[in-house]
């Protein structure tokens, strides 16, 4: 399996955990958060996107 997948595959299972915390999208292609897989440009977790879990 292509490493990248797997990280793509793992992106996405967070962002909907993050959705479980109660985390809405965000409009920074840098979080995990952000609304689309395509141009994401992270693939783990942000400070921010953590920090989104207290809001
Ligand atoms: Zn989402």
């Amino acid at each position: 399996m292509d490493k990248v997948d797997d990280l793509k595959k793992s992106a996405t299972f967070t962002h909907e955990l993050g959705h479980v915390f109660g985390i809405n999208h965000v409009s920074s292609s840098a979080k995990i958060m952000y609304s689309s897989l395509i141009g994401r440009t992270v693939y783990t977790p942000q400070n921010d996107d953590i920090a989104g879990m207290n809001f």
